[in-house]
């Protein structure tokens, strides 16, 4: 179990003992004795998260704990936590109840029957959430759905369990702005979505302000779309047709019927001109910035099944 921690000393033991239950449950449902650890990443809380973790931890020898050392944000908590999992499965949940725990039951056992590689959760309505919120994470899904090379659905949570090669593939992506959401699509690997209804905080505030969570969209789109660099060059050409197209006009124009105001028309041929080419030359630039972005973000430009020669 992945568990990034924000502020959550109001949910921390509830949360933790929700999930021993739902372990113990497991265990006793399907028969199966499961080896499990958790992993709590305190992500630079400034409430007693950290003092509530260490006495988990003196309690319970399952339970490991990483410090970050000031707020990273909840991508650098899943990267540290990913890194330091050692099960066959890992599940990345929530600390503040809101991820449905029972839902491990059902991930457990759909992973354990059906080898599935990724059981995730979505939402299935945003009651609960502000007006403003869920109008601009729905413009943000749709915006991603047109300009993004990975399709990421609205709802869908981090809320999932992997399995180790899902999460040895996730962190070969070793990208500085991390967007997880696209990443878990990117990787690919089978998958099975699980849908509930939404639950309310427990306790505590969202970490997520309006601000950070703008930032975050942002890099969702940016991280996985090269379009907003393209679109100066397509720009470029557009402008430059046009400019082509007008100024053969201004000058047959010109030669033809003459034009009272004098220097107009080589002037705005030079303007047009100049305007198109500068819009061309940036767009060019702009699909080597592209690639030298591409490039330095360092991904695996493949990711292969572990088992994928039968014969081996
Ligand atoms: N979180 C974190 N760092 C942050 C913000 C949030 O580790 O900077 C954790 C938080 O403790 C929780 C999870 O990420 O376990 C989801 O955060 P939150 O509930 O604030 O997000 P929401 O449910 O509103 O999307
Ligand atoms: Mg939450």
């Amino acid at each position: 179990m992945v568990v990034p921690c924000y502020n959550e000393s109001l949910n921390l033991s509830s949360f933790y003992l929700n999930v021993c239950h739902q372990i113990h449950t497991i265990q006793a449902q399907i028969n199966l004795a499961i080896q499990y650890e958790f992993i709590f990443i305190n992500d630079g809380s400034t409430d007693n998260t950290w003092e509530i973790l260490t006495q988990l931890n003196n309690q319970d020898n399952k339970i490991h704990c990483i410090n970050f050392s000031r707020n990273f944000g909840k991508e650098a908590a899943i990267l540290a936590g990913l890194k330091q999992a050692k099960g066959d499965a890992i599940v990345l949940i929530d600390a503040d109840l809101q991820d449905p725990v029972e839902l491990i039951f059902q991930m457990v056992k759909l992973y354990h029957t059906q080898s599935i590689d990724i059981i995730y959760a979505k939402r299935i309505n945003r009651k609960g959430e502000s007006a403003i919120r869920a109008t601009f994470s729905e413009a943000f899904y749709k915006i991603s759905q047109v300009i993004s090379e990975v399709k990421i659905q609205s709802g869908v949570r981090d809320f999932r369990l992997m399995s180790k090669e899902v999460a040895d593939a996730i962190l070969e992506l070793n990208e500085y702005h991390r967007f997880s959401k696209a990443i878990f699509e990117w990787v690919g690997f089978n998958k099975m979505c699980l849908e509930y209804e939404y639950i309310p905080r427990e306790a505590g505030i969202s970490g997520w302000s309006f601000y950070k969570l703008f930032k975050y969209a942002i890099e969702g789109l940016i991280s996985f779309s090269t379009l907003p660099l393209r679109l100066t060059f397509i720009f470029g050409m557009f402008f430059s047709i046009i400019s082509f197209v007008y100024g053969g006009w201004i000058i047959f124009d010109t030669l033809l019927f003459g034009n009272s105001v004098k220097g107009y028309p080589s002037l705005m041929c030079v303007i047009i001109f100049l305007g198109g080419i500068q819009l061309i030359a940036l767009g060019i630039i702009g699909e080597y910035i592209a690639r030298i972005y591409e490039q330095v973000k360092n991904r695996p430009h493949f990711i292969t099944r572990r088992e994928n020669d039968p014969k081996k």
